[in-house]
């Protein structure tokens, strides 16, 4: 099965708590530990240095408002639009 690796997109990290959530993995953590770990085909790399932060999934969906912290380098990390399949948006048909 193919595997294939999208670059997550570095963001600056947000003034407002209240606009962005932004999760970081416990530490210490394993270092292969990964925010999500599915049974896809795709492997979401921190934008900055690379790291896997989700492991194996199916699609990748930008989330308003939901960022995710690179332990290894600490970059503000958001998913990209996925080049797999886009959800249809309902308002739009
Ligand atoms: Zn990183």
């Amino acid at each position: 099965m193919m595997r294939r690796t999208v670059r997550m997109a570095v963001v600056a990290e947000p003034d407002d708590p209240e606009l962005a959530r932004v999760f970081a993995l416990p530490r210490p953590s394993a270092p292969g530990a990964a925010f999500l770990e599915g049974h896809g085909r795709i492997d979401c790399v921190c934008g900055h240095c690379g790291r896997v932060l989700m492991r194996r999934q199916r699609s990748v969906h930008r989330v308003p408002g939901l960022l995710f912290r690179c332990p290894a380098c600490g970059s503000c990390n958001a998913p990209t639009e996925g080049p797999v399949q886009q959800i249809p948006d309902p308002r739009t048909g």
